[in-house]
């Protein structure tokens, strides 16, 4: 089967990403990635050997500062099977009817309204749903964290409802612009957003979600409270999180007590870019008193959607009619294994 052409529309924090996943993938091509201004990240990108591709009035600029483009953004939908937008929220929606007229597959991101696309992708809860899709999207960081666990207990164990609290980081590291620095801001508008996002994909979950933006750049952390149909044991609950994809467990007691030391396990793990794709949740800190479950979990809130930005791109072009198999041979390009 010849390879798929995946071109990225946004090299931000996300983008960049994707482009060293599908660049790593041996079933994929990276065509190339669109930068709007020519700043240090497309010179990085350049270095990468990755092709720069840019919207019609960004051509000048580029010229103007030296720096290289393979063409224009309309150039790139013509070489491409799919594109990947990881464009700024809400930026997405502006470019749905340019690559549905360029008669390119679109995948997009958590920033934009599941009402774009129609369809949500999950790559353990539900891969099948955009198979051959034009259009789908790659649910948020945190929703994506919430799915990896909560999908396999409420198979297991039915969930009668789930209250969760999101502790959000304040702004992604690489950014100097948004905060608090100092603080905790509660979001106001309740319940949040979260909740219903979840549902774009477990529709008959009840859950229901809350936020506070705390003042760290480095992960999400989750509490989450979940009252099951029945009875269980903290070990039940610990061994299917054991077993579920991309979730990794950690403990306290070995000095894993905080996301700073999440952030370095994934540096001693040699991640490209120090990225921990997996979901966190602390082994000494799940904990079952009857049909109520309590445990807390952590979210890398730049990397656990990459993983599934590669499966979505296989289950939409028609790839792997797999799950379980698309899951497997990304984890396996990206260094995501459960003995490591
Ligand atoms: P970002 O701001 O880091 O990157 C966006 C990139 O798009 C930047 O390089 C920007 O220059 C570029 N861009 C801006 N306007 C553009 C345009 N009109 N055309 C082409 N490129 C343009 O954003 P991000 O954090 O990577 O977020 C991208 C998407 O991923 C959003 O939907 C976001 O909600 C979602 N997401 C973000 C995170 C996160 O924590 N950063 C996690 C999961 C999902």
């Amino acid at each position: 089967m010849s390879k798929i052409r995946v071109g990225v529309n946004g090299y931000g924090t996300i983008g960049k990403r994707v482009a060293s996943a599908v660049a790593a993938q041996d079933d994929m091509e990276l065509v190339g990635v669109t930068k709007t201004r020519p700043t240090f990240e497309a010179r990085a990108a350049l270095a990468k050997g990755y092709d720069l591709y840019v919207p019609d009035d960004s051509v000048q600029a580029f010229k103007d500062a030296g720096v290289e483009i393979a063409g224009t953004l309309r150039d790139m939908y013509g070489k491409v099977d799919i594109v990947v937008d990881c464009t700024p929220g809400n930026v997405g929606e502006m470019y749905r009817d340019q690559y549905v007229e360029a008669g390119v597959k679109a995948i997009f991101q958590g920033g934009e309204d599941h009402g774009l696309t129609g369809i949500s992708f999950n790559s353990t809860a539900n891969y099948s749903e955009s198979w051959g899709a034009q259009l789908s999207r790659v649910v948020s960081c945190n929703t994506t964290g919430l799915l990896r666990t909560l999908n396999p207990i409420d198979k297991r164990f039915k969930i009668e409802n789930a209250f969760v609290t999101i502790v959000r980081r304040a702004a992604d590291p690489g950014d100097s612009k948004n905060g608090p620095i100092n603080g905790l801001e509660p979001s106001v508008k309740l319940p949040t957003h979260h909740g219903p996002d979840v549902q774009s994909i477990m529709p008959w979950l009840n859950i229901n979600t809350m936020a506070v933006k705390a003042s760290t750049t480095l992960m999400h952390l989750h509490t989450v409270v979940a009252q099951l149909a029945e009875e269980t044991t903290t070990e039940e609950i610990v061994a299917i999180l054991r077993d579920a994809p991309r979730v990794r467990l950690v403990r306290s007691k070995d000095g894993i007590k905080t996301t700073a030391q999440v952030m370095e396990l994934a540096r001693d793990l040699g991640r490209d870019r120090s990225d921990m794709y997996e979901i966190i949740v602390w082994e000494d800190g799940i904990k079952v008193v009857g049909n109520t479950l309590y445990f807390y979990q952590a979210v890398h809130q730049e990397s656990d959607v990459i993983p599934e930005n590669i499966d979505c791109i296989r289950s939409m072009c028609k790839m792997e009619q797999d799950a379980s198999a698309s899951v497997a041979k990304t984890d396996a390009s990206l260094g995501i294994s459960k003995t490591l």
